[in-house]
């Protein structure tokens, strides 16, 4: 974004009192960082995360688990602005399951009206029926070596648009040949970015690209680059 988004970080808000009911404006957050997009079609960009807390799946290969539980209270302004102190025109909100929290699409829709070039990253198993347009949506369908794929919310496919991308996370064999049948079953909107990624130290990479180019796939092939740059560390 071209406009300069520095911005004084006002102090925190209290926390909400344990038992007490939170605030309307409030999201309950493990953290916000900065870092590089390490997926998607942002990958190499300065992004900052603001990953909410809690996640009603649990997938084997979660690197998030810590987000499932604890975080803290934020007002939608405390956010906004923890964001702008970063002065980078991209936002991916994440979690955990971010729409888990009903009150995510409003702050997608600050973020969107701030100016922000904004992604969620979203499980496919709650409606993202309600995310403002101008995000973009990145669809973690899940695949059945996930444990969770009894949890993909079909309907989503139809709501996707080429604004939107859907991601495939590869254990194995089994879950790329299934990632292949739901694109064969399924049509979706030209234009729609479709991700491959090899699950981290259990899918190997070259073997991946392989089977993509052996089948001609229309897809992209995509490694999470934040595990290159700097492994499991959270907050990264
Ligand atoms: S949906 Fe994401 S955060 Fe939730 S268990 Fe699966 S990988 Fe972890």
């Amino acid at each position: 974004m071209s406009q300069s988004i520095h911005g004084p970080v006002v102090p925190a808000a209290p926390s909400t009192e344990p038992g007490a009911a939170p605030r309307v404006d409030q999201l309950k957050l493990t953290e916000i960082f900065y870092s590089i997009q390490g997926e998607s079609r942002s990958m190499g960009k300065p992004t900052v995360f603001v990953r909410l807390t809690g996640c009603p799946l649990r997938c084997t290969y979660c690197d998030t688990a810590y987000a499932f539980h604890g975080g803290e209270w934020y007002t939608f302004d405390r956010i906004l602005d923890e964001v702008a102190s970063y002065n980078a025109g991209h936002v991916t909100v994440t979690g955990g399951e971010p729409l888990a929290q009903k009150r995510c699409v409003e702050l997608l829709e600050r973020l969107c009206d701030a100016g922000y070039d904004v992604s969620l990253e979203t499980s496919g198993a709650l409606d993202i029926g309600s995310v403002d347009s101008r995000v973009s949506r990145v669809l973690d369908l899940k695949t059945p070596a996930s444990g969770e794929s009894h949890r993909n919310l079909w309907s989503n496919l139809e709501l996707l648009t080429p604004h939107d991308q859907l991601k495939f996370v590869i254990c194995n064999r089994g879950d790329y040949d299934w990632a292949c049948s739901i694109l064969k079953a399924h049509t979706l909107p030209e234009g729609l970015e479709v991700l491959l990624s090899p699950s981290f130290g259990e899918q190997n990479v070259t073997e991946l690209a392989e089977w993509i180019l052996a089948d001609q796939l229309n897809v992209r092939l995509q490694m999470q680059l934040h595990k290159l740059l700097w492994g499991d560390e959270p907050g990264r």
